[in-house]
């Protein structure tokens, strides 16, 4: 883009570890190009608020190692209505911001492709979200860190699981998606995992019990994703079914959003934010900036959004081989 001299950045939705050190990468890109950067606080909220500032190296110093968002995140819904998104544009003209960077997950990324229509206005998004649910991109900012603060919790429990020799189901978070809960269950050598993704044409919990998940052992985890009730519905309905087992649920909540980010989180945020001006200078809009076999690629955010990522059903298969 030739007239390329200030661009927005802003974070919304959930926090993902990893935003600052995007943010870090946007601010300190865009400057190093010589274009200057407005920071929005509060996502599509502070858009609609004006609560924008200009931002300078020094704004992002220190921040690559911090968990959710210096600048804030919000919910938005009045970014939802045709009216939110005329001020968050009349806002966008009077600050001469030419191009915005939006950091998020699915919800930021379909505001602002309608937004982007709407107004004729460049956008480049940067997939920030724990859950890793967004297509073209091999992960997105937070996941590796969320995934390892849970592998930590369930070494955890792995311990008062084995001392009772009990049955706990812990369950994660990823929305409708299960990379979570799939990975997690793999790299913290639990039995099982209940996500959205596999329909085997069978009960999944039937299946697991089918499959005797506690023959060989004298206690079990199984994680459990968010989406269909989650882990309380699964053990409501094993009490009922399964009395022998009375499983323990654990619901992991918000402990899987904070921390610090991990090193593949720093460097993947690092290359994206510095990806996403890049993309900008390039011409490219309307697209999110992705990583696919280690390289950077441009993804139309309408395919981010609307296209499915498959979770690695040999992955399911290669877990249930391992927990025997
Ligand atoms: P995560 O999945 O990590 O929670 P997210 O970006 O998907 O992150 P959402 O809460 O779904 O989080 O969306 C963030 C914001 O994006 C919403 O509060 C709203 O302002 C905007 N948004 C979501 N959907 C739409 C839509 N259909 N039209 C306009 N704006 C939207």
């Amino acid at each position: 883009m030739n007239q390329l001299k200030c661009i927005g950045v802003l974070t919304s939705g959930g926090d993902a570890p990893g935003m600052n050190a995007a943010l870090r990468a946007v601010t300190r890109s865009a400057i190093f190009r010589g274009i200057k950067v407005k920071a929005i606080y509060r996502g599509y909220k502070g858009l609609i608020g004006g609560e924008i500032k200009e931002f300078q190296t020094q704004n992002v110093s220190n921040i690559i190692q911090q968990g959710g968002t210096i600048i804030k995140t919000a919910r938005c819904p009045e970014f939802e209505t045709k009216e939110g998104r005329k001020i968050a544009y009349e806002n966008l003209q009077k600050e001469e911001i030419d191009a915005l960077i939006v950091i998020g997950g699915n919800g930021t990324f379909t505001g602002a492709r309608i937004f982007a229509q709407e107004f004729n206005f460049p956008i480049v998004g940067v997939p920030g979200t724990i859950d890793n649910d967004l297509y073209g991109t091999d992960s997105t900012i937070g996941y590796d860190t969320a995934l390892n603060t849970i592998i930590e919790a369930v070494d955890k429990i792995r311990d008062t699981a084995s001392s009772h020799e009990r049955l706990f189901l812990i369950e994660v978070m990823g929305r409708d998606a299960g990379f979570l809960a799939l990975n997690a269950a793999v790299a913290s050598g639990a039995e099982a995992a209940v996500i959205p993704e596999i329909h085997t044409g069978e009960d999944q919990l039937e299946a697991l019990i089918q499959h005797g998940f506690r023959k060989s052992k004298n206690s079990s985890i199984v994680l459990v994703s968010e989406s269909n009730g989650g882990a309380m519905a699964i053990a409501e309905r094993l009490k009922k079914d399964h009395p022998e087992y009375n499983p323990r649920v654990t619901v992991l909540g918000h402990i899987q959003r904070g921390g610090s980010p991990s090193a593949y989180d720093r460097i993947l945020a690092s290359r994206l934010g510095a990806a996403a001006i890049e993309a900008l200078l390039d011409d490219q809009r309307n697209i999110m900036v992705g990583i696919n076999n280690d390289s950077i690629v441009y993804v139309p955010l309408v395919r981010a959004i609307k296209d499915k990522k498959s979770v690695d059903k040999t992955l399911f298969n290669t877990l249930k081989m391992l927990s025997i």
